[in-house]
C-alpha cells in the first residue's frame, strides 16, 4: 500500500501566440492551476485546470476552494495499492468538474508513475503522434488568408473554423474563401459556440450544401440548454452534428442519445471531470453510435497531455481537437504536419 502524503496547489500565466477568438470569448493568456499530489514515498504527480467562465461556469476561486477543501480532504492521507480506486469517490464530491479534472488526472498520473510508463502506455495508447485539427478563430473576411497560410505552412491539414452570428452571405464568403486556401483534400469543421438560432443554423446549413461546401461536421450550432434544436437540426440537414457545450455530464449525453440529437461528441476533460468520467461517457456514447473525438480548452501541456493520451487510447486514428499547446507560447508538446506528439512524458 502506498498513500497520499499532500496535495498541493500552485498557479502559472500561459500566453498565447495569437488571440484565441470565439463567439465566447478571447483568450491572450490565462492562469493555469496546477494540482500536485505527492506520497509517503516521495513520488510527485500533478493535474491541470484551468478556469473557464463562459463555458464551464467554473472560475478560478471555486476551483481552488474544492481543490483546497473537498478534494483535499478526500485524498490527503488516504492509502491505496492503485490510484484509481480513489478515482470513483472523486467523482462523486461535490466539486466543480474543472477541479475534479485536475485531481483525476493527477491520480492517473500518480498511477503512471508508480508503474514507471507513461500515462498514454497506462491508457493503452500505443501511438506516438495523433492528428488534430487547428483552430481557425472568428476573424474579419480580410484576416482569414494570413491565418490559413500560417497554419498550412506549419503543415496542418484539418481546420476547426469558429464563427460568430453573422450574415449567412458572409459566413458562406468565407467559408468558400477558406476552402480555396486550404485545397479540396483538407477537412473544414465549423463551430459556432453556441452563437446560433435553431432558425440561422438551418439557413445557414441550406446554403452550405447548396454551395456544394463541403463541411465534416457542425460542432454546437445552437445553446447549450438547448439539446432538442440539435435534434431537429440534425433530422432536417445532412450534415454531421457535433454537441459540445450541450454534453458535459453521461446525463446530457444519455438525453442527447434520447433526442437523436447528435452525430459526434466532443469529450473535454475539464466538462467531464477527468479521464474516469470521459471513459464512462465514451463507452456510453459508443453503444449508440456516437462517434467520440477528444477537444480540449485552451490549456496547459499537462492538460492537453491527458487529453491526447485518452484519444490516443480511444480513437487513435481520428482527427481530435488538440491545438491548445500550438497556441501558447512556451509549449512543451511539438506540432508537425497536423499531428500532436505524445513524447513529452515517456
Ligand atoms: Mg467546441
Amino acid at each position: 500500500m502506498n498513500s497520499i502524503k499532500n496535495v498541493s496547489t500552485q498557479m502559472t500565466v500561459r500566453h498565447l501566440k495569437e488571440p484565441f477568438r470565439t463567439s465566447l470569448r478571447t483568450v491572450t493568456h490565462f492562469d493555469l492551476i496546477e494540482f500536485v499530489i505527492e506520497t509517503a514515498d516521495g513520488l510527485v504527480a500533478k493535474g491541470e485546470a484551468v478556469e473557464t467562465p463562459a463555458i464551464t461556469g467554473d472560475t478560478k476561486e471555486r476551483i481552488l476552494r474544492d481543490l483546497n477543501g473537498a478534494i483535499k480532504d478526500l485524498l490527503e492521507g488516504s492509502s491505496f495499492a492503485s490510484t484509481l480506486e480513489l478515482t470513483t469517490a472523486l467523482s462523486q464530491l461535490p466539486a466543480v468538474a474543472s477541479a475534479k479534472a485536475a485531481a483525476d488526472i493527477a491520480l492517473y498520473n500518480l498511477q503512471a508513475a508508480m508503474e514507471d510508463r507513461s500515462l498514454r502506455s497506462l491508457l493503452g495508447c500505443n501511438e506516438v503522434s495523433l492528428s488534430t485539427d487547428v483552430t481557425v478563430p472568428v476573424a474579419d473576411l480580410a484576416e482569414i488568408p494570413q491565418l490559413i497560410e500560417k497554419r498550412i505552412a506549419e503543415g496542418f491539414r484539418s481546420f476547426k473554423v469558429k464563427l460568430a452570428m453573422e450574415s449567412i452571405d458572409l459566413s458562406i464568403e468565407k467559408l468558400k474563401l477558406i476552402r480555396a486556401l486550404v485545397g479540396d483534400s483538407s477537412v473544414i469543421r465549423i463551430d459556432p459556440n453556441q452563437a446560433w438560432s435553431l432558425t440561422h443554423t438551418l439557413a445557414f446549413l441550406e446554403r452550405v450544401e447548396s454551395a456544394g461546401i463541403v463541411i465534416e461536421y457542425l460542432e454546437q450550432p445552437t445553446p447549450a440548454g438547448q439539446k432538442a434544436a440539435l435534434a431537429q437540426i440534425r433530422r432536417k440537414s445532412g450534415i454531421r452534428i457535433m454537441a459540445d457545450e450541450s454534453c458535459f455530464t453521461l446525463l446530457d449525453l444519455e438525453e442527447l442519445i434520447d433526442l437523436e440529437a447528435v452525430d459526434l461528441l466532443n469529450v473535454k476533460l475539464l466538462k467531464s471531470g477527468g479521464i474516469t468520467p470521459a471513459l464512462e461517457m465514451v463507452r456510453v456514447a459508443r453503444q449508440a453510435g456516437v462517434e467520440v473525438l477528444v477537444g480540449s480548452m485552451m490549456e496547459g501541456d499537462g492538460g492537453v497531455y491527458a487529453a491526447a493520451a485518452l484519444a490516443g487510447a480511444i480513437a487513435p486514428h481520428h482527427v481530435h481537437d488538440l491545438d491548445a499547446s500550438w497556441w501558447a507560447t512556451d509549449s512543451r508538446i511539438d506540432y508537425s504536419e497536423g499531428e500532436i506528439a505524445l513524447s513529452w512524458i515517456n
